[in-house]
């Protein structure tokens, strides 16, 4: 009786991890969506634990304790953690769900000698649990300390070559193991040992500004790694949530790929700008012309049209209510306000829109790159808000770039360019902006809440 409730819990579970991420892909339902996937989770743990009569659990302190340890801990940090270290914070997330996935394959290798209980199918998924969930771990852990910048770019002669030979150990003694040719307790640990340091050294050497990609991969492993667990379990809910992480990871590794026009085989082999220290490409030389305040809330005040291209400096000056405050400012002038958002503006995917909709700017304002970029020829001026890369313009005609290929913002299409940031400091890619040399191009020096409130100060004033 309680199996079939169970299964259907389960079902239940599932439909609304389905239902949460269905309501995830647009800002204004995606709170609901977060909570009606986390109810979701919280029926299977709570199903699993007290209808499962395959095992009895006994041990219920240690598991509430673990809940309620877990829980704590997740809810202060993602209640403290600031918009611009979220990236950081879903890596790190993520590493523990490689390591539960890991976890989980030792252990149950271990009861499976005991028991005296093992074929050669639970060994292979034993093992591929492990190895994957140890693999998105220890990678986790590197994109974590790499976006923090606690962690440089490092590579090893012959990188690629050492990174073969630590998988293909893995899965030769994975072969071994299953085939009965040895039934070695501690090559399970040799397996996790390696499988470690091979997460390493596969996120090691890839460059900053392609960690999203990374973690996103990193992500997908982590479902795998599940997925294989639900397997072992012969747990609904487990093989379903797994194989749901792995297949939104995977499609979100590749579109983020397109975003930046590379091959993810590029991403992982070769070296995209490893954040500001990396810089190449060529270097810049000419005369930048700079223009006030008030000047430019009077450019701004007397257009028909103002697009505002927010970027990371926006995320860390936290301008984004002040921002709202311009174009409502600008609006009673009678002036057309948009918003330019580029898919990997900011540090993770998304994070302009989520930053815009928390000062409640309309999501029918904020338009992709490409349905904006058709529109800056007709665009009076254009308000770039603490971006770089995104705008810049090496992107199409520097083919020494490291970030070639990627699509930008074609700002430069439009009649006026305004470009808010504190210095001439490059973005994240590490290289020059031939943007800020444009005859268009005026600067507006100084920290983008500061700005925006000189801005709208003066056009209140005038
Ligand atoms: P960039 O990092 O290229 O540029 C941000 C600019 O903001 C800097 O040049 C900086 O200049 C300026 N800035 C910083 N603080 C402030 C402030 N308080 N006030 C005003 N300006 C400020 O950002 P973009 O958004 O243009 O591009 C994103 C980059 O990050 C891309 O290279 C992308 O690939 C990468 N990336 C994206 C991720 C994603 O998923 N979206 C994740 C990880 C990386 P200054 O110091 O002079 O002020």
């Amino acid at each position: 009786m309680s199996h079939n409730i169970l299964d259907f819990l389960y079902i239940l579970s599932s439909l609304s991890f389905i239902f949460g991420i269905k309501l995830l892909s647009k800002p204004g339902t995606a709170k609901q969506g977060n909570l009606i996937a986390a109810a979701g989770m919280t029926i299977a743990i709570l199903g699993t634990i007290f209808l499962n009569d395959t095992v009895k659990m006994s041990n219920y302190p240690w598991i509430f304790g673990a809940l309620v340890l877990g829980s704590v801990v997740g809810t202060v940090m993602a209640k403290k953690v600031m918009m611009t270290k979220m990236p950081q914070m879903v890596s790190f997330f993520n590493g523990m769900g490689g390591a539960c996935a890991s976890i989980i394959s030792i252990v149950e290798y271990n009861h499976m000698l005991h028991t005296n209980t093992g074929s050669p199918t639970k060994t292979v998924i034993l093992l591929l649990g492990l190895i994957i969930g140890t693999i998105s771990f220890s990678g986790s852990m590197i994109a974590y300390g790499k976006l923090e910048e606690k962690i440089k770019d490092f590579y090893l002669p012959f990188q690629q070559v050492f990174n073969v030979l630590l998988l293909g150990s893995t899965l030769a003694i994975t072969i071994g193991l299953a085939h009965g040719y040895t039934q070695s307790h501690e090559l399970i640990y040799a397996v996790l040992g390696i499988s470690f340091i091979y997460g390493l050294f596969f996120v090691f050497p890839i460059g900053g500004a392609d960690m999203p990609v990374v973690i996103s991969l990193l992500n997908s492993f982590t479902g795998v790694a599940t997925a294989f667990g639900g397997f072992l379990y012969d747990n609904k809910v487990m093989l379903f949530g797994g194989i749901l992480v792995g297949s939104a990871g995977t499609l979100l590794t590749v579109v983020m790929c397109k975003a930046m026009n590379r091959s993810l085989t590029n991403v992982l082999l070769g070296n995209f700008g490893g954040g500001a220290s990396s810089g190449s490409g060529k270097s810049i030389s000419g005369n930048i012309k700079e223009i006030s305040s008030s000047d430019a809330a009077a450019l701004m005040k007397y257009s028909k049209k103002v697009v505002v291209v927010p970027g990371y400096g926006l995320a860390v000056a936290q301008a984004q209510h002040i921002a709202k405050e311009l174009e409502t400012v600008l609006e009673a002038e009678g002036v057309e306000v948009k918003y330019a958002i580029h898919p990997v503006a900011g540090r993770m995917p998304g994070h302009m829109n989520i930053l815009l909709a928390e000062s409640n700017v309309s999501y029918d304002k904020l338009l992709e790159m490409d349905v904006i970029n058709p529109e800056f020829k007709n665009t009076d001026v254009v308000l770039v808000v603490g971006a770089n890369d995104v705008v810049n313009p090496a992107a199409k005609t520097d083919p020494g770039s490291p970030i070639y290929g990627m699509p930008i913002l074609e700002v430069e299409d439009a009649a006026n360019i305004i470009v808010m940031k504190r210095s001439m400091k490059s973005g994240y890619a590490g290289i020059e902006n031939e943007l800020f040399y444009n005859q268009k191009t005026r600067m507006l020096f100084g920290d983008a809440k500061k700005m925006l409130a000189e801005l709208v100060n003066e056009m209140k004033a005038s």
